[in-house]
């Protein structure tokens, strides 16, 4: 009987009555019963769909198990399993609990009871719907990008696309002053003032401000998200300061070369200008600056020196470069002796 040929739950048991010549009686409606489900069976062949997260999770829908309740399609549905990918077993887990896949429990796939399911016609609506509302949503969104451009930029003062950068300072050891003055502060760019807020009395330090476009630094997305930093525009801002700090050094510094290369330089009267301690290849070294007359002097040594900026000293030294840092001309010495 072709009846048997179902594996519906129903269906077996409907075989089974009609198989059986004591049940003969119940055939007619085992029949009409297997002709729903036959029905319903054939909705299912014709293709029913997940609700979208679950497809994208991999699962499908077990196709014997639609039911329909209160009008609503329901199915049980399964994935091959994520983590032994329907094998069951665990090759590397051998050892462990024989290899069982320990995601499954050995089966290879992952079930989920009593999903709702829709025919092909009913998802392709409710995808339609949805790629509609996220359209929606970001032509809202990209509506709203000029003004919250505009409030940033309102926010930092910035009212010509520039920002005049504090510069050639430690700014850390100014930001209460900064901020009274009422300077911005953006990781990156630091402190910086905008145009109708930039002080026209000098800020000390040794600070200067410095203008530069915000083209040239920043982009927004098209959701008005950001600022972001333009890639490499950090550095460039850095160096483009160190050249405008070299420039200013080479026009206002006097210091010249002195001497020739390996001559020795007897008892010099210097001052004694600055000591820097850095981290060397081979432990900490010091950098002193010395000044005779407008000429600079630098010695680069470990040995630690106990003088103070002014100090009036003794220098002796032998020319071993001409160098020029930060646009000062700069003689460096070595095998010093200072008295
Ligand atoms: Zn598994």
């Amino acid at each position: 009987m072709k009846i048997l040929s179902f594996s519906l739950e129903d269906g077996k048991a409907a075989g089974v009555f009609v198989m059986h010549p004591r049940f003969i009686f119940l055939k007619n409606f085992v029949i009409i019963y297997i002709e729903n489900e036959m029905k319903e069976r054939a909705d299912c062949m014709s293709g029913y769909r997940l609700a979208r997260t679950y497809e994208e999770m991999g699962f499908k829908v077990i196709e014997d198990s639609v039911k329909v309740e209160n009008g609503k399609k329901y199915a049980n549905a399964k994935a091959v399993c994520w983590k032994c990918m329907g094998k069951g077993k665990l090759a590397h887990f051998a050892n462990i609990e024989y290899g069982i896949c320990f995601a499954c429990g050995g089966n290879g796939y992952e079930f989920k009871k009593h999903c709702r399911v829709y025919t092909d016609t009913e998802r392709e609506k409710m995808d339609a719907a949805a790629i509609a509302k996220k359209e929606r949503e970001i032509a809202k969104k990209k509506a709203g990008a000029a003004e919250k451009i505009a409030s940033w930029l309102q926010k930092y003062n910035i009212t010509d696309g520039c920002i005049y950068i504090v510069a050639g300072c430690n700014t850390y050891e100014m930001k209460d002053q900064l901020k009274e003055l009422g300077a911005k502060f953006y990781n990156g760019v630091n402190w910086f003032f905008g145009k109708d807020t930039v002080p026209t009395e000098d800020l000390g330090h040794g600070a200067f401000i410095y203008r530069y476009n915000i083209n040239d630094l920043f982009y927004w997305n098209d959701f008005g998200g950001g600022p972001y930093y333009i890639d490499g525009a950090i550095e460039n801002l850095r160096q483009s300061i160190k050249d405008h700090i070299a420039d200013i050094n080479r026009n206002a510094s006097k210091s010249e070369y002195v001497g020739e290369i390996g001559e020795r330089l007897r008892n010099m009267d210097a001052t004694f200008v600055s000591a820097k301690f850095f981290e060397g290849n081979w432990g900490g070294s010091f950098v002193y600056t010395f000044k005779v007359d407008e000429n600079i002097f630098t010695w680069f040594t470990q040995k630690v020196l106990d003088y103070e900026p002014e100090d009036k000293i003794n220098l002796t030294g032998t020319v071993k470069a001409h160098t020029e840092y930060n646009g000062v001309l700069q003689t460096q010495l070595s095998r010093c002796i200072i008295k």
